[in-house]
C-alpha cells in the first residue's frame, strides 16, 4: 500500500512516487508541468522517501484573534 503524500509544497499538485520497494530505490517527485522546481527523494523504501517528503517545515503561528474582537 502506498503512503499517502503530502502535495507538492510549492505548487500544491499531487506529487508521483517512482520506483517501490520492488525496486530497492523510491523517488517522489512533482512532476507539475506548473511547477518549475521538481521536488524529489531518494530513499530506499517507500515508506523512508514518504516520511522525508511529508516533513516539512513547521506550520506558521495562527493569528492571535480575541473573543471579544477587540
Ligand atoms: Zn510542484
Amino acid at each position: 500500500m502506498q503512503p499517502d503524500l503530502k502535495p507538492c509544497p510549492f505548487c500544491g499538485h499531487a506529487p508521483e512516487m517512482l520506483g517501490g520497494d520492488a525496486y530497492g530505490y523510491c523517488a517522489i517527485s512533482c512532476q507539475s508541468g506548473d511547477c518549475y522546481v521538481t521536488v524529489t527523494v531518494v530513499r530506499p523504501s517507500e515508506a523512508g522517501a514518504a516520511v522525508d517528503w511529508n516533513r516539512r517545515a513547521a506550520e506558521p503561528e495562527p493569528p492571535v484573534t480575541r473573543e471579544d474582537g477587540r
